[in-house]
């Protein structure tokens, strides 16, 4: 379902940028103003809700950390469980990890081995608040089908699209915002 121009606006005007956040030179966009905006959260959640309803759907994983607001909340709208892809350390049961390389260096995250149950090849959306250069997605989408799942598509509230992030995940990508 296509957002119609007055919601994106919605949206829009209720993510604040922050220039120079965390290092100069970055505009860095800030989702807790779209958090505490009760009118803007609704009409984003709506619209993925009204999007993803026909995907026939078994779980919704989210990315550490602004993955897991929006994607619980769009779990529970859709009547469906929630997984966490989250960064190395933090899960407590056994692990499979994927290390992806940023500006300088490299990061990791991990998923819980049996965090889609017992279901054959379930259908997962992976959500995240922002794709910037796509490698956390990237590594995030590997993970889920590393454990047996099948990502059917990878949904941002935001894109930015000068860095074309999408092109190396393996699965379809849904950007709500795109930003030149
Ligand atoms: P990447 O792996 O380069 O696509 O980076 C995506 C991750 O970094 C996401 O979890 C975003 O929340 C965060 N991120 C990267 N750039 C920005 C930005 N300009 N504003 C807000 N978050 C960002």
């Amino acid at each position: 379902m296509k957002l119609s121009a007055e919601d994106k606006k919605i949206i829009e005007d209720s993510i604040r940028d922050i220039p120079d956040f965390p290092k100069d030179g970055i505009i860095f966009k800030d989702i807790s103003t779209l958090l505490s905006n009760p009118k803007a959260l609704n009409t984003l959640m709506t619209h993925l809700e009204n999007r993803y309803k026909s995907y026939d759907l078994d779980f919704i994983a989210g990315i550490d950390a602004r993955g897991f607001i929006f994607g619980s909340i769009l779990a529970d709208r859709l009547g469906l469980g929630f997984v966490t892809v989250r960064k190395k350390g933090k899960l407590p049961y056994t692990t499979v990890a994927e290390k992806y390389t940023l500006e300088y260096g490299f990061d990791e995250v991990e998923i819980h081995i049996d965090a889609f149950g017992e279901k054959k090849n379930p259908k997962v959306l992976l959500i995240d608040d922002l794709i910037a250069t796509g490698g956390t997605a990237k590594a995030s989408a590997s993970l889920i089908n590393k454990v047996g799942a099948k990502c059917v598509e990878v949904c941002f509230i935001m894109e930015l699209g000068f860095l074309n992030g999408k092109d190396g995940i393996d699965a379809p990508v849904y950007s709500v915002l795109e930003i030149d």
